[in-house]
């Protein structure tokens, strides 16, 4: 069993990458992907050349744009260092959280509630977003739990909302691609009717080279759809549960018990 999609508290997760690791020998998994928003540095820190078990798969979530709303990108990297170009590309990303997030403090304090950048950036070990602030928002009691700082202020019908500045969804393919990684387009159940059979085709066109089928969003028939989708483009298949740690509790690490035939059969075509 594997589980290709999971965070660390380098991005938004509880989990420190060694302590996901331990979870994911106790769970008995054979292999895992740390699959971190916008950084590396999680996977950076457990990486040592000795054999491990179970295998860690070093992966990405980067956010990016399809007409005008978040797509999530995920890259894996099965061969190896993206390499510094693609680690360039990545600061750029932080440089646009870092403004986004200044324009969250400011629309924060005009609605009276008063966060401070470095504060919350003082919870973000490597990327700082929206679940910091949420975090944040909790501890200094302008909301009850993290679900209301989303729904009242940070959420995309919040009072202080910001869209993400990010690149491309074709952009984020070229570049993971590149940089000799695996693009999956991730739980396409979260694009809602902007994902179907033509907007993926399109995709496949960019370049995209797999289709995230199995996902703790996506029901039995939600994942056999996306298998047939994926078959009939050709894409290559990749899932996970996204975990993130007792933020989402009803998300275990390796809750989709994804085969490994998954990881197999990337590493046929693209290792
Ligand atoms: P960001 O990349 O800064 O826009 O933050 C996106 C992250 O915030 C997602 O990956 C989720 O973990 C979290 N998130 C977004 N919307 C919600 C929501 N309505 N409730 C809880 N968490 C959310
Ligand atoms: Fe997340
Ligand atoms: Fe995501
Ligand atoms: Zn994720």
């Amino acid at each position: 069993m594997i589980d290709l999609h999971s965070h660390t508290d380098y991005s938004d997760g509880a989990l420190s990458p060694a302590e996901l690791l331990e979870l994911a020998r106790r769970e008995g998994l054979d292999a895992f992907s740390i699959t971190d928003h916008d950084t590396l540095a999680g996977y950076d820190l457990l990486a040592t050349p000795e054999e491990r078990q179970p295998e860690v798969i070093r992966g990405i979530e980067v956010t990016c744009d399809l007409n005008g709303r978040p797509a999530h990108l995920l890259g894996y990297f099965l061969r190896g260092d993206p390499g510094e170009s693609f680690r360039r590309w990545l600061e750029l990303r932080h440089e646009q959280r870092r403004e986004r997030n200044r324009r969250l403090v400011r629309r924060l304090q005009s609605l009276g509630a008063s966060v401070e950048l470095e504060e919350v950036e003082a919870l973000g070990k490597s990327m700082t977003g929206r679940p910091h602030f949420a975090r944040v928002l909790v501890s200094k009691g302008y909301v009850d739990s993290y679900e209301e700082a989303f729904h009242r202020y940070i959420g995309e019908h919040g009072a202080a909302y910001v869209p993400p500045e990010a690149p491309s969804l074709a952009e984020g393919i070229a570049r993971v691609n590149e940089a000799g990684g695996v693009s999956s387009l991730a739980h396409p159940i979260r694009l809602g009717p902007a994902f179907n059979e033509q907007a993926l085709g399109s995709l496949a066109r960019a370049g995209l080279r797999a289709l995230e089928v199995f996902h703790s969003d996506h029901s039995i028939e939600d994942s056999s759809r996306y298998l047939e989708m994926a078959r009939r483009h050709d894409l290559a298949v990749t899932g996970g549960s996204d975990f993130h740690g007792p933020i989402k509790p009803r998300v275990r690490l390796g809750g989709e018990r994804v085969e490994n035939w998954v990881l197999d059969s990337l590493r046929e075509r693209f290792g």
